[in-house]
């Protein structure tokens, strides 16, 4: 058993299972959500009788960091080696003008998605996450820097509700173990119709992205698989189901691509789809990547892109590029390791 990803009554239960007293459960709950310690012998306060114990009977946490590195903004991109080998990586970003820090998580290894722009998908399709391997990426986070994490994304590799418990069951243990709010999480998603209308049935209050990234069927499906299974049409009537039963906005996620996405008409085209969304956009700039024909659009393009649905009325961000030094910007994440 891993200790970390589980909640305090599992940790209590094993603790009485092995005749020890309910309380120490809490000290140990303690040193791995509020301080993120990585070792049973940092544990001071433990008998040496419980450490031994918990070091013969458990893993604390059983992902490993394979490799991090740096980039010139400060964002750091860790690689984490799976029990069985198998690779995911993380991105911990902060941004010059704000407090937080923003961790980007991976909940599966590979992506069976396909879409043809993004290099996590030219890995394929190993499996999904385990809820404690999903965890345990901000578990190591923390212990490795000492910062603690204010915000999460779900944004690294793989497709979140393709992993549907695990991802619901990790954002529980964020919220009471880690004591990050329901509004700092944010589920990245291609656009799963069945899995978003589970999500509105659960009221989920974390904020819902869709890399939506077309203004039309006939944009999208060439880019992305999952539209020819979601139509773009449907998608767009889901979210606005969405948006009425949780009664929270969706964050449009569009990457602007050089001739394919990124004209005038694209966003008029879009400022129309999305008019009736409740909604928020987000603009990404392409990040190139070695084995994809895209190009990044020029800045001319993106401004007026901006300009127009901001004329439409919708509230626009232009995502910041962070890390693409060590290819830790969005679709970028290949786990290479070195
Ligand atoms: N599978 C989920 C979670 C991944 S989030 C989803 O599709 O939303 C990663 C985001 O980066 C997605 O919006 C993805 O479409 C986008 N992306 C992929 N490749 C990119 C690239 N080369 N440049 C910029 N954004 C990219």
């Amino acid at each position: 058993m891993d200790i970390v990803g589980k909640n305090l009554a599992q940790i209590e239960e094993f603790m009485i299972a092995n005749g020890q007293s309910k309380f120490r459960a809490k000290q140990v709950y303690n040193w791995v959500y509020l301080k993120s310690v990585s070792t049973y012998n940092e544990m001071t306060d433990l008998p040496l009788q419980t450490r031994e114990l918990l070091k013969e009977k458990t893993n604390l946490c059983s992902i490993s960091i394979k490799d991090k590195q740096v980039s010139k903004d400060g964002t750091m991109k860790f690689l984490f080696e799976m029990k069985d080998g198998a690779f995911a990586e993380a991105v911990l970003m902060r941004f010059d003008n704000r407090a937080n820090l923003t961790a980007c998580i991976s909940t599966q290894v590979g992506c069976p998605m396909g879409c043809s722009f993004c290099a996590t998908a030219k890995l394929g399709f190993k499996r999904n996450l385990e809820i404690d391997e999903i965890i345990q990426q901000i578990f190591l986070i923390q212990a490795d820097t000492g910062l603690k994490v204010t915000n999460i994304v779900y944004m690294g590799q793989g497709e979140p509700l393709l992993n549907f418990d695990n991802l619901i069951g990790s954002i529980n243990i964020f919220r009471e173990q880690f004591q990050v709010g329901a509004r700092r999480i944010t589920v990245s998603t291609c656009g799963l119709i069945p899995q978003i209308n589970k999500l509105a049935d659960l009221d989920f209050q974390s904020t819902l992205a869709i890399s939506l990234h077309a203004p039309n069927q006939a944009i999208r499906s060439e880019i992305m698989p999952v539209a020819k299974k979601y139509a773009f049409d449907e998608l767009i009537s889901c979210l606005k189901k969405y948006t009425e039963k949780t009664g929270r906005r969706v964050t449009v996620e569009y990457v602007l691509m050089k001739d394919v996405n990124d004209s005038v008409e694209n966003a008029k085209e879009l400022a129309y789809a999305i008019a009736k969304l409740k909604s928020n956009v987000n603009l990404i700039v392409y990040n190139q990547n070695e084995k994809s024909p895209y190009k990044k659009p020029n800045k001319d393009n993106v401004l007026k892109f901006k300009y127009i649905l901001e004329a439409s009325g919708k509230k626009v961000t232009v995502r910041l590029e962070r890390g693409a030094d060590i290819d830790a910007a969005c679709g970028q994440l290949a786990s290479k390791a070195k």
